[in-house]
């Protein structure tokens, strides 16, 4: 059946780059959305609960994670978000990110809240005062092991480390050297991936080209192909 008006096999979406929401309540927000436009997502930001039910994928930035938990909770934004990821919602994130997506965060504030949808342990500001800020090369699985991939610069500020993970999570980067070798700073877990760092603040966009790949395999057979003529 050809439908009225139809010119040909097409498909009816005008837009068929997944929709990624950037949690802006506070942190670097504008650096996401900016490397999410450059790696094939529509970017917008998310404030509020219907926001949040129109994307396909979030990030969730860098910032300071006891404040993000206050706020989240404030804005009545906290049970929705966390009721999307446990629905399967695509998410990555960054450093203050990564700690709201943990398990079990260590020397948090008691109070603060977290979103369960990494099966990590998470230590705050893990690198201490001697380092807090200080970049390294990483190889990442998946991310800088093609054929002619390069490590990625990581920039690191008053980071976390991944303590330790359940035998679901993939690890996919750890610290190549220094005091803190070997300590975990990438990890996936099926649609939710998190980075100690921050790539949103290098021109490499090979993280959120990544990401957003992740977020197309999850939203690809529900959007957009609902109208191909036969
Ligand atoms: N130290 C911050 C926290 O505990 C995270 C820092 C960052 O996101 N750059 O949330």
């Amino acid at each position: 059946m050809t439908a009225p008006g139809s010119t040909g096999p097409h498909v009816s979406s005008p837009d068929s780059r997944p929709l990624v929401g950037v949690l802006a309540l506070q942190g670097d927000v504008r650096e996401h959305l900016a490397a999410l436009e450059v790696s094939g997502a529509r970017a917008v930001t998310v404030r509020r609960a219907a926001e949040l039910d129109a994307v396909d994928g979030l990030v969730i930035p860098g910032g300071e994670s006891t404040t993000m938990s206050h706020l989240l909770t404030v804005l009545d934004l906290f049970e929705p978000l966390a009721a999307r990821l446990a629905a399967g919602l695509p998410a990555y994130g960054s450093c203050a990110g990564m700690i709201m997506l943990a398990s079990t965060i260590l020397d948090t504030r008691p109070d603060a809240k977290h979103l369960d949808a990494l099966d990590i342990t998470v230590r705050r500001n893990a690198f201490g005062r001697q380092v807090e800020s200080f970049e390294t090369d990483l190889d990442i699985a998946g991310i800088t092991d093609g054929p002619d991939a390069a490590p990625m610069r990581a920039v690191f500020i008053r980071a976390p480390w991944v303590e330790s993970v359940s035998p679901h999570v993939q690890v996919l980067a750890r610290v190549p050297d220094g005091p803190a070798q070997g300590r975990i700073v990438a990890v996936r877990q099926g649609a939710v991936l998190a980075t100690s760092f921050h790539p949103e603040v290098t021109g490499d966009r090979r993280v959120h080209a990544y990401f957003v790949d992740m977020v197309r395999e999850v939203s690809g057979g529900n959007r957009g192909v609902g109208n191909i003529d036969t």
